[in-house]
């Protein structure tokens, strides 16, 4: 894969429809090179659907990601939560790879009041379980928990890259504007570096080859992320951060979850290859 891809986080604002094949044809229009698709109320994308996505995806040259509902709790205190959330994750990850799409991201877990280390054990018990049926699946999808952006969610760039080097087929979906929204800082080209630096020290160069990065501008207080906005009315450094990718050589999806989408989407892209 050539570089970085630039796109959406679900159909543009300018697709004809907010159906998903319209917002992969409105990607292409825009010269955008990716779109992730969202299930995040639920998985209602059924195969033949799916495989529609997957032929207009390959004709229109857009890369595809897809994102779990938001209901999963790998920490749940219910047994029966906890089988729905794998069942979220293993469904999401059925459709996308009909679809055709490189990676699935969720939110793995909340704290609930555990200790994180408590809680890592549970998530890696429970996203074990789901990786060793995907692979009885020959499900090559890579799985993506997400960095998130408040304390009392389970995802921070530690406890994700652990995830990484235990489960085979696990990656990480780093978050840029949660990890910064977490703990207000991480918004300087040489934090940035930093982060780029522990990816590739835990998980090895090709991690940087293979990246799944979501990026927004971002409202943020003491209990971390309040809202997504718009990049410019944001404090978020994203021309640092652009330099950061590219003096790393970072290669994979960058999603653009702005309440704008395309716009920044276009702006971050235009950004990152006038650097
Ligand atoms: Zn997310």
């Amino acid at each position: 894969m050539a570089g970085l891809l630039f796109g959406t986080g679900g159909t543009p604002h300018s697709s004809r429809t907010p159906s998903t094949i319209d917002g992969i044809k409105r990607i292409a229009e825009l010269e955008l090179g990716c779109m992730e698709i969202e299930f995040v109320q639920g998985v209602r994308m059924g195969e033949a659907g799916a495989r529609l996505v997957a032929e207009t995806a390959a004709r229109e040259g857009v890369k595809l990601s897809a994102h779990g509902p938001y209901f999963i709790n790998l920490n749940a205190r219910e047994p029966e939560k906890i089988v729905a959330s794998q069942e979220r994750i293993l469904q999401t990850a059925r459709i996308a790879a009909i679809c055709g799409a490189q990676s699935i991201v969720f939110h793995a877990a909340y704290y609930l009041g555990d200790p994180p280390e408590k809680t890592y054990s549970t998530v890696r018990k429970y996203l074990a379980e789901v990786m060793n049926q995907l692979k009885r699946e020959n499900n090559r999808v890579w799985v993506r928990p997400e960095v998130m952006g408040k304390p009392s969610e389970f995802g921070t760039i530690d406890e994700l890259l652990e995830l990484c080097t235990e489960l085979e087929g696990v990656g990480i979906a780093m978050d840029f504007a949660h990890w910064h929204a977490r703990n207000g800082g991480f918004n300087s080209y040489s934090e940035f570096t930093s982060v780029l630096q522990q990816i590739k020290q835990r998980l090895g160069e090709e991690a940087l080859g293979n990246m799944h990065i979501h990026v927004s501008g971002i409202a943020y207080g003491k209990k971390g992320e309040i809202k997504h906005l718009n990049l410019k009315e944001s404090d978020l450094k994203y021309v640092e951060l652009l330099r950061a990718l590219k003096d790393y050589q970072a290669k994979g999806l960058v999603i653009c979850e702005s309440p704008n989408l395309e716009g920044d989407a276009l702006l971050l892209q235009e950004t990152y290859s006038s650097l």
